[in-house]
C-alpha cells in the first residue's frame, strides 16, 4: 500500500525533531498566498481558528476562550504565567526537564512569587508529592504542570495532578505545547484553568504563535495584571473579540498554514487519530532501536507518543556528532539528547510521517552504526544504573 505521507516536498530531511517538524506539502503551499490582516477574510479565518481549537480542546458549553498570540510556544507561555498568576499570587512548578525549568525562570524574570518540585532529568511529578506540597504551604495559589516534557519525552500524569490540585482548591496552569492536538487533554475530563500550546507541533502547522485555551472567568480576571503589553492575553482577547483582529501584526501565512493542518488533522480524525498515528511512529521506531540493542531511557509506561529519549550506546566507536551527520545524509534530522547524567539522544515521532518512514529511520541507525564500526548500540552501565532509579 502507497504511504499517504510522501517524502517531504523538497527533497529535505525528514525533522525527527518535536517542532519545527515534517509539515505536509498543501500545509506548506497554503502559505502562498498574502493576506491583508484587518480584512474580513483574514478575520474569519481567525475566528474560524479560535472555534475549531476550542472544539479540539472539549469546550462544550461555551465557558473557555482561545486566543492566539504571536511569537514562539514560550511567548506563549509567559503571556500565559503573567496574565492568570495573580501578581499577589504564588506558583508550584513541577518540573522534571526543561520546559519546566524554563516556567521557574519565566517567573523569576516576571517576579512571581513560586516554589519549585524538582524532579531532576526525567522522575514523573507524582499527585501524592502534589498534595503534600500545597498542604505544607497555604499561600500557593496555582500549579504549573508540563503535559509531555519534551526534553525527556517523558508524559506527565497530567490528570492525577489536576485531581491533586483542585481537591485543595488550587488552580492549575497546563504547558501542553507538544501533547495537544494528539494527547487528550478534554476540559470535561481533565480540570484546569489555562493551557498554552503553538502552531508547530502536534497540529502540524508551521512555527510562528502559540495559543491559550482559558476559561472566561480567568480570561476577564486577568485585566491589567500583565507586565507586558504585547504579552497581555486579557487584552489581545478584548480586542479580538470586538474587533476580529489581532492587536499587532499577525503572522498571516502561518495563520493559513495553520488552517490546512487543521483541515488534515480533523481529515485523520481528531486528537484520537492523530495520536494513534503517533503512537504506532513510536511502537515501530521504539522495537526496531531496541532490536539494534539501543535502550530507552523511560520505561513504557512513560514513554510518550511525542519523542523517545536513547542512550547513546557505550561502544567506544560510537560518536554522536557521526551519527547525527549519518543519519542526516540519510534524510533524517535527529536530535540531540538534553539528560545531565548519562549521554543520549532524542528521536521525533510527531510530524507529517508515518510508520513506514519510522521503519526507515530504524533501518538508517542500522547502517550508521554499521558504517561507524559499532557492532552494539548497548548503553553503558552508568546509564542502566540512571534508569534503575525511575523504576524504584
Ligand atoms: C516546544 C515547547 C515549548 C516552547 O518552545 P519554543 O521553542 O518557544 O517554541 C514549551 N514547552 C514545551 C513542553 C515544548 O515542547
Amino acid at each position: 500500500m502507497p504511504s499517504h505521507f510522501p517524502p517531504p516536498a523538497y527533497g529535505e530531511p525528514y525533522l525527527l525533531t518535536p517542532g519545527p517538524l515534517t509539515t505536509a506539502y498543501s500545509v506548506k503551499q497554503a502559505m502562498l498566498r498574502d493576506w491583508g490582516s484587518w480584512d474580513g477574510d483574514f478575520r474569519a479565518m481567525t475566528a474560524e481558528l479560535r472555534r475549531q481549537l476550542l472544539a479540539l480542546a472539549g469546550d462544550v458549553d461555551g465557558s473557555f476562550d482561545c486566543v492566539p498570540m504571536q511569537g514562539s510556544g514560550s511567548f506563549a507561555v509567559e503571556a500565559m504565567l503573567a496574565s492568570f498568576l495573580p501578581r499577589d499570587g504564588k506558583a508550584l512548578v513541577l518540573a522534571n526537564g526543561a520546559y519546566g525549568q524554563r516556567a521557574a525562570q519565566t517567573l523569576r524574570y516576571l517576579g512571581r512569587d513560586h516554589v519549585v518540585i524538582d524532579k531532576g532529568d526525567y522522575l514523573p511529578p507524582r499527585g501524592d508529592e502534589v498534595a503534600a506540597a500545597l498542604d505544607a504551604d497555604p499561600a500557593i495559589s496555582h500549579v504549573v504542570a508540563i503535559h509531555c516534557e519534551t526534553s525527556s519525552g517523558i508524559l506527565n500524569p497530567i490528570e492525577e495532578i489536576s485531581r491533586a490540585v483542585y481537591a485543595r482548591g488550587r488552580k492549575l496552569l497546563v504547558d501542553s505545547m507538544s501533547a495537544f492536538g494528539a494527547l487528550p487533554l478534554d476540559i470535561g475530563t481533565i480540570r484546569y484553568e489555562a493551557m498554552v500550546s503553538s502552531a508547530n507541533k502536534c497540529i502540524e502547522g508551521v512555527p510562528g504563535f502559540g495559543f491559550v485555551i482559558a476559561r472566561k472567568s480567568e480570561l476577564e480576571a486577568a485585566a491589567g495584571r500583565s507586565h507586558s503589553l504585547s504579552l497581555d492575553v486579557h487584552a489581545q482577547w478584548a480586542y479580538m473579540n470586538k474587533t476580529g483582529q489581532w492587536r499587532f501584526t499577525p503572522p498571516t501565512h502561518v495563520v493559513a498554514a495553520f488552517m490546512e493542518a487543521l483541515r488534515l488533522h480533523a481529515e485523520e480524525g481528531g486528537v484520537a487519530g492523530r495520536g494513534a498515528r503517533y503512537a504506532r511512529n513510536r511502537d515501530v521506531m521504539v522495537a526496531g532501536m531496541r532490536e539494534l540493542g539501543f535502550e530507552t531511557l523511560l520505561s513504557d509506561r512513560w514513554l510518550s507518543p511525542i519523542i523517545v529519549t536513547f542512550f547513546n550506546p557505550a561502544h567506544p566507536a560510537f560518536d554522536f556528532q557521526r551519527f547525527y551527520d549519518l543519519m542526516k545524509a540519510k534524510g533524517f534530522i535527529i536530535y540531540p539528547g538534553k539528560l545531565t547524567v548519562v549521554e543520549s539522544f532524542r528521536i521525533g515521532c510527531i510530524g507529517h510521517m508515518d510508520e513506514h518512514v519510522m521503519r526507515r529511520v530504524v533501518e538508517a541507525a542500522a547502517a550508521a552504526l554499521a558504517e561507524m564500526g559499532v557492532d552494539s548500540a548497548a548503553p553503558p552501565a552508568a546509564a542502566i544504573a540512571e534508569r534503575a532509579k525511575l523504576a524504584a
